[in-house]
Formats: C-alpha cells, sequence, structure tokens
C-alpha cells in the first residue's frame, strides 16, 4: 500500500486523451514532436520521453503497433475511469494510482516551490495528439512543454516490466514524478536552457527530473495532510530497481557510447533520484552545476 485513508482524489487537472474526433497521424511519430515555441527566437521545443533518443518502434514488443486508433469509446471508458478514481482506488489500479500520484506531486511542488502552477495531465491508449505534435504510446510517458501537460499510456507499466524495472507501486509513481519533474522545469526555464545544450544538456535535464522525483518521494510521506503511508526501504528499491532499468547503458547494452546519452546511464539515473530523495531539497538538484553527474 502506498496511499493512506480514503475518500476522493483530485481529478480537475487529468483527463482522457487520445485522437478522438479522427484526427490522423500521417507520417508524423516521434520526428513530428518538434515545435517552435511562438516568439522565442528560433528555439526549438520537443516533447520530453521517459526514455527519447531510443527508436520508439522498438519498445512497442509484442504489444502492438503504437499507431492503433483510438476512438471515441476507448477515451469516454477511460475519462469515467479518472473521474471514479478515489484514494483505495489509487491502491489496486494503475489509471487511478496514476490520478493519485498527481495529486500527491501538485501538493507538494505546490508547498515547496513558491509560484508552482499545476500542469495538465492527459492518460491515453495507443496514441495522442499534442502540443508537441502527434505521439505513441511506444515513446513511453513524456511531457509536452508547449502545453504543459504530461502523458501517460497505462500499457507502458507493462512494458517497464518486460525491460527489468519494477512494477511495484512506487516505481510507477517514480515515472508520475519524473514527468511532473520536467514540468518544474520547464516553469524555472532550465528545460529550455538544457535543449540549447545538445545531448549534454539532455542527460543534465533527465537527471533533474529524477531527482525532482526524489525531493516529491521524501516529502509526500510527511506532514499531518500526507497522501502516502511511511514509505519503504524496499519501495525505494523498487524505484532504484525501475531507474536503472531506463538508464542509457542498461537499455544500450555493452556497446553503449555516453557521447550518444539522452538521459543518463543507470548509476546515474539512481544515483540523482536518491539525492533528491535524502535532501527533500530542489536546490540539491542543480545537475548544471557540476560535471561530476
Ligand atoms: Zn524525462
Amino acid at each position: 500500500m502506498t496511499f493512506q485513508g480514503s475518500g476522493p482524489l483530485d481529478t480537475s487537472t487529468v483527463s482522457s486523451g487520445g485522437l478522438g474526433g479522427g484526427g490522423g497521424l500521417g507520417g508524423g511519430g516521434l520526428g513530428g514532436g518538434r515545435i517552435a515555441l511562438g516568439g522565442g527566437a528560433g528555439l526549438i521545443i520537443t516533447l520530453i520521453a521517459l526514455f527519447l533518443g531510443l527508436n520508439p518502434g522498438s519498445l512497442l514488443g509484442s504489444t502492438g503497433s503504437g499507431y492503433a486508433p483510438t476512438g471515441d469509446t476507448t477515451n469516454d471508458a477511460i475519462s469515467q475511469h479518472i473521474q471514479s478514481c478515489t484514494i483505495e482506488k489509487a491502491n489496486t489500479d494503475d489509471i487511478c494510482r496514476i490520478v493519485g500520484t498527481v495529486d500527491s506531486v501538485n501538493r507538494v511542488w505546490s508547498q515547496i516551490l513558491p509560484g508552482y502552477t499545476k500542469p495538465r495531465t492527459k492518460i491515453f491508449s495507443g496514441s495522442v495528439n499534442t502540443g508537441c505534435g502527434p505521439a505513441s504510446s511506444g515513446m513511453g510517458p513524456f511531457y509536452c512543454p508547449a502545453d504543459q501537460t504530461a502523458y501517460f499510456d497505462p500499457s507502458f507499466f507493462e512494458t517497464l516490466k518486460r525491460m527489468g524495472g519494477s512494477d511495484g507501486p512506487l516505481a510507477q509513481m517514480y515515472v508520475v514524478a519524473h514527468e511532473y519533474g520536467h514540468h518544474v522545469e520547464n516553469l524555472t526555464g532550465v528545460l529550455q536552457k538544457g535543449n540549447r545544450m545538445g545531448n549534454n544538456g539532455s542527460v543534465r535535464i533527465e537527471l533533474q527530473a529524477d531527482c525532482f522525483a526524489g525531493v516529491w518521494a521524501s516529502h509526500a510521506d510527511k506532514g499531518p495532510d500526507a497522501m502516502l503511508a511511511p514509505v519503504s526501504k524496499d519501495q525505494i528499491a523498487s524505484v532504484i530497481q525501475t531507474a536503472k532499468a531506463i538508464g542509457d547503458d542498461t537499455i544500450q547494452g555493452s556497446r553503449s557510447n555516453p557521447e550518444g546519452w539522452t538521459h543518463g546511464s543507470a548509476q546515474q539515473r539512481a544515483r540523482w533520484f536518491m539525492i533528491g530523495y535524502e535532501s527533500g531539497d530542489p536546490r540539491r538538484c542543480d545537475t548544471f552545476a557540476t560535471n561530476d553527474l
């Protein structure tokens, strides 16, 4: 069990996504995920995926084509599911776990970051149109800065397990908190700064998001209105297992070249999560201030 207490969850920022109304993906996919920010002096912002840089098709495995049309029926079902979520259900099903984590992460950042504003969250199945262009489940969870929205297909949690990640609840919640870390980076301007630095900036962006996920976990079980029951060592171990499973060197294998990394090594991802978790202090997450990642 991760959530404690009972009762309703704040679902006001969470909705279903998907292609709905017949919008076609065309030939877009990952390459279409780039948009220019208006007035931004030519600045290019891409959506930030949990492991962008990997061939998106290769993650789909046997689960499907990734571009299966998602009709209104699916969207309606997801939407009703979201509205039915309670704290109790956040302990038992994946969609409600996402909704509950969103609630908890928003509470924590509202308390520790002056000026924090909530992003939106969309839960979809298969493929989705975003402010950063069309995207598919194969990319894994991602954040789009242009529409300040985090996107999750719950089927990703099965993929994560196949990749060697944990299917423990806190490990899944880490994924949500990581994407919200990118939202914090968007608010602070770090995302824009990092995007101008190529792969080196990308790694620093990703490791900071891991650190911010650790900061969230550090705060989420503390205080009189804590949403989480005390986080256990085993739960933290499940997060570390997952962070390592999505390290660039783990995914790329023995031929992995650090210059091609976009998200950081297994060791780096685990390390920065723990820096955030052990300090609870977002100022300790300045991955741009060190050459020792
Ligand atoms: Zn990320």
